[in-house]
């Protein structure tokens, strides 16, 4: 359904409320949502059903909806699952158009719980109404004074501008982290109607809100591509997390490919949250690690990073983990080395990281560390600044400078404080809001990578639209993108039965359709047939089986390279024959020109559930095999994603010219793969696709796909 801001708006802010189901239990224990939300300080209108009951703490209840004396704006229902129907019929009649549904057992359950859900969004659907959940806490909104959770909760009086869209309770019950907060969040549970999208866009256009998370199991199907469109204008305004879960559970498909294989749905989920700008995390410690350093910190201007510390070591620690986020040590100036080196003792020359103790010996320690940093801060080389501290007393809690520092320098700065009382002294620095302190030098570190990330790559990104390459067959109905309406878990997307089946050598005129370099074929009935064919062709040539269900055809012995004169070329192919003489009538003879040299390279593409049409690249062989060494990208691609796209492989080193081997001819791979992905979106039909291998040849002397395998789908 069509995004509505009204709505949204109400489900995190509603004028008046109706607690359908409840409860009379009362105090620790009974998870009360009435009562969590009259505690919470929710000063709008409040109304209760539930039959067996005249008043529940001074609320007064109505028997069931229809008696309420107004239709209030949202209706949060804590029935038994069996009740849901009716409860939502009710609701409805009187007016009620947006819903919480807290209940477990619906979808995500048994067939009995799909059932009752599947009728509860057609009277949904009839009246226009919307919900957020069933199997959910709902929403929790301390910038206004909302929440439907029934873990009780103190409303945050200075709560983080922080906006979460989670499918957990966990993060809504809990506030979120030790050392984070919540300004709004939403449990989608099983996104029946309000999902991802409609959450993030509205998050994206609250202007208090100014970092979005995401706790993500998945998105519905076909819902991939409006996704990506929300998260990008979401970006492009303020940033945008996600900690993806559950990625062996949608990883673990049948595969007819390599590329089925390898672009399983994580990886795919991976591709698209890069493709969108989206900050890929970790783990929870990453989910709140990177939300305080956006709260906190000023944006980065580059990656050039001092490290200031009471140990050398903890410096060099800091430095690895440089390395390791994507991170540049700055240079100091000369000035900046200048002004330093009279700190310190002559033996010491002065550097980054900067270990500060030795310029402190004989005076005292907090001073010299705040000199320090303000020469060090106002280095134009410096874009981020990483202070290194130990909490063992004695004179070096440094907080008060780093703190008031950082007011001043309009820089990033990060804490990583070592020892027993950090996190108290932790707690007392973050009240200022604007240094995170960190119990490791790499989670300090991985802070300002992710704020790199975000202010560099992501907002510095050209932004181009792929074209479509000039000559291409004309396409009827559109790219095949997923259907964001049928997308849903509804009953019209399980009811078709599609049959998959592998293409023969017409697989080729397909390819050589859009332009994409193929060996020169034939195909061939009989052997004699292919020494026709061969003749034709030019010889030396390859002979090898095609169609029937012929499939690893080297296993079977049937490729046979350089075939020289019109005799072998006979012999093979009767040999051939007599190989696959077990895979099906429709086995034909494929005759190639053939193609020595060069290096072989492995395309793919197919269509994800989620996201559509997707394609792959790696080096062949056992990069691909034993490696996994691939990249996916999102199609259709432009030709710098292309390029992208093969840079991300740690084979792309071999086509780029490694130890005096030449560069491979990486425009024309480029061009291929661009050609790819618009013919893997101009088609559903195709599920999966390899071109294994494409044999690239050196600079200026092109690509040649020998191999194809396209399994496409026909609906029945
Ligand atoms: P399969 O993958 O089914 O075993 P291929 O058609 O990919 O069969 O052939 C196996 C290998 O033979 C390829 O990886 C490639 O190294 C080589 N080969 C196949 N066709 C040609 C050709 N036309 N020219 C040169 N080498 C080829
Ligand atoms: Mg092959």
């Amino acid at each position: 359904m069509a995004y509505d801001a009204a709505a949204m708006e109400l489900f995190f802010n509603p004028r008046s409320v109706v607690i359908v189901g409840a409860s009379r239990k009362t105090g620790p224990g009974s998870f009360n949502i009435l009562e969590n939300l009259l505690a919470y300080g929710y000063r709008g209108r409040v109304y209760a059903v539930n039959p067996r009951a005249s008043d529940i703490l001074g609320v007064k209840c109505y028997p069931r909806a229809q008696d309420l004396p107004e239709a209030p704006d949202l209706a949060v229902v804590t029935v038994p699952r069996e009740l849901l129907p009716e409860v939502v019929r009710d609701c409805c009649t009187r007016g009620v158009r947006l819903f919480i549904f807290v209940p477990q057992g619906l979808g995500e359950a048994d067939e009995v719980g799909a059932a009752i859900q599947s009728e509860v969004l057609e009277t949904l659907r009839r009246h226009g109404a919307r919900a957020v959940g069933p199997n959910t806490l709902g929403t929790i909104n301390a910038l206004d004074g909302f929440m439907s959770s029934f873990m009780g909760l103190t409303r945050n009086a200075d709560p983080f501008p922080c906006g979460l869209i989670c499918q957990t309770g966990l993060f809504l019950a809990t506030d979120l982290g030790q050392t984070t907060s919540l300004g709004k969040g939403i449990d989608v549970g099983n996104q029946a109607d309000i999902g991802f999208p409609d959450a993030l866009r509205h998050l994206a256009e609250d202007p208090r809100v100014k970092v979005i998370a995401m706790h993500m199991e998945g998105l519905r199907p076909g819902e991939g591509r409006l996704f990506l469109e929300v998260a990008r204008e979401a970006v492009a305004r303020k940033p945008v997390l996600v900690y993806k879960t559950a990625r062996s559970a949608t990883g673990a498909e049948a595969a007819g490919s390599h590329t089925g294989s390898l672009a399983g749905s994580h990886e795919v989920y991976v591709a698209a949250f890069e493709e969108a700008g989206i900050i890929q995390l970790k783990d929870v410690d990453d989910l709140d690690d990177t939300i305080k350093a956006f709260v906190f910190l000023p944006p980065m201007r580059g990656r050039r990073v001092a490290i200031l510390s009471i140990s050398g070591g903890g410096g060099i620690m800091a430095a690895d983990a440089c390395d390791d986020h994507g991170l540049r040590l700055a240079e100091f100036s000369p000035e900046t080395r200048a002004r330093l080196q009279e700190m310190f003792p002559s033996w010491m020359t002065v550097s980054n990281p900067l270990d500060v103790w030795p310029a402190a010996i004989g005076k005292e320690y907090d001073p010299v560390f705040a000199t320090c940093l303000d020469i060090v801060a106002a280095d134009p080389n410096v874009d981020a600044l990483v202070c290194i501290g130990g909490s063992m007393g004695g004179g070096v809690d440094i907080g008060d400078f780093v703190v008031e520092g950082a007011r001043r320098w309009g820089k990033p700065v990060t804490w990583w404080l070592y020892g027993k009382r950090a996190a108290a002294i932790a707690a007392e620095v973050e009240s200022s809001r604007c240094v995170p302190v960190y119990p490791s030098a790499d989670r300090a570190v991985r802070a300002l990578g992710h704020l790199a990330t975000y202010y560099l790559d992501v907002l510095g990104r050209r932004k181009e639209a792929p074209v479509r390459p000039v000559g291409l067959p004309r396409v009827e109905r559109g790219p095949g993108l997923p259907d964001a309406a049928a997308g849903t878990n509804g009953p019209g997307l399980r009811a078709r039965r599609a049959t998959v089946r592998a293409m023969g050598a017409e697989a080729f005129d397909l390819l050589r359709s859009y332009g994409i370099p193929v060996a020169r074929w034939a195909v061939a009935s009989s052997p004699q047939a292919a020494a026709a064919a061969a003749a034709s062709l030019g010889l030396p040539v390859v002979v090898k089986a095609v169609g029937g269900n012929v499939l690893h055809k080297s296993e079977l012995g049937a490729v046979k390279l350089g075939l020289a004169t019109p005799e072998a070329v006979l012999e093979a192919a009767e040999d051939v024959l007599r190989r696959v003489a077990g895979e099906g009538s429709e086995v034909r003879l494929l005759v190639q020109e053939f193609l020595p040299g060069g290096q072989e390279v492995i395309l793919g593409a197919k269509h994800d559930p989620h996201f559509g049409p997707t394609v792959l690249f790696g080096l062949g062989g056992i990069f691909t095999e034993v490696l996994r060494d691939v990249a996916i990208g999102l199609a259709p691609l432009t030709t710098d994603r292309a390029h992208g796209l093969m840079a991300k492989t740690k084979g792309y080193a071999v086509l780029a010219g490694a130890r005096s081997r030449g560069r491979s001819d990486l425009e024309a791979l480029a061009d291929t793969l661009v050609r790819l992905s618009w013919l893997v979106a101009d088609h559903p039909e195709i599920v999966e696709l390899d071109l294994n291998p494409v044999k690239v040849f050196a600079a200026g002397q092109g690509c040649v796909a020998v191999d194809a395998r396209v399994l496409v789908r026909s609906d029945a």
